[in-house]
């Protein structure tokens, strides 16, 4: 069925408790992305070679099936980036196969490509960002169209299947009140489509992680002053709560 010989680029894996999925897990950070938001965790990632070949999949699952003892609590394998639909079709392979080996799968995904439907069935707990609502905006400062992002999240409530959709929220792009009304507008429109018990909503503060990386690659940090006040966080919290979206904090 599918490519026995796919490779997956990988450029850091690790093991971290209940954060990109329930239970301890094992998280590969896969390489390269299709958009450029300025805030990016992982600008080293970024960039993928063609030289580079790559794990295959086959050694991949090996290694995972190696660490089942360690997936305890309801724990499994998490894939996140970079962006792993910049790599799906061994994206798929490996999935697929873990869920047949009943291996917990997660992924976190900006969610643009419209691939990552084929890889729905075989994720067991999705993370999706929506980084802003107004397509002008996202496509002028990260480069993504807001359709496929929509027609993703949808699909995949419509499912029935666990979803945990993020916002990075950042001072000066997405936290005024033009914005915030447009979050809440979807996430209603989504938590009206599907089971309340298995679609959540996060709210994550801007953090700078990433700016040493950049200045090591040489890049330009551009973000002013993206910190969100723990004031306005409060206030961003009871706006989605007013307008009846429960948002968690972690
Ligand atoms: S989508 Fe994620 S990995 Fe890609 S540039 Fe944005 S923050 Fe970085």
């Amino acid at each position: 069925m599918f490519n026995k010989k796919s490779h997956l680029l990988i450029f850091g894996k690790g093991f971290n408790y209940s954060e990109d999925g329930p239970g301890n897990r094992l998280i590969y950070h896969l390489k390269g992305c299709n958009l450029h938001c300025p805030w990016c965790s992982n600008p080293d990632g970024l960039k993928s070679e063609e030289y580079e070949k790559g794990t295959p999949v086959d050694e991949l699952l090996k290694e995972i099936l190696s660490c089942k003892p360690m997936f305890f609590d309801g724990g499994g394998v998490t894939f996140t980036g970079g962006e792993i639909l910049c790599q799906a079709d061994a994206m798929e392979n490996i999935l697929f196969q873990l869920t047949e080996n009943k291996i917990h799968t997660a992924v976190e995904t900006n969610a643009s490509l419209p691939s990552l439907k084929r890889l729905m069935p075989y994720i067991d707990y999705l993370i999706a960002d929506f980084k802003h609502p107004n397509e002008k905006k996202l496509m002028q400062v990260v480069g993504a169209s807001l359709l496929p992002i929509k027609d993703n999240l949808k699909t995949r409530v419509l499912s029935g299947k666990p979803l945990l959709v993020r916002v990075p929220l950042i001072h000066g792009f997405n936290d005024n009140d033009e914005a915030l009304e447009g979050f809440t507008e979807f996430f209603r429109e989504l938590s009206e489509l599907g089971a309340k018990d298995s679609l959540w909503f996060e709210l994550l503060k801007y953090h700078e992680y990433g700016r040493e990386k950049w200045e090591k690659e040489g890049l330009p940090y551009t973000v002013k002053n993206g910190f969100i006040s723990d004031k306005r966080y409060n206030e961003i919290m009871e706006f989605f709560r007013l307008r009846g979206i429960a948002a968690i904090n972690t």
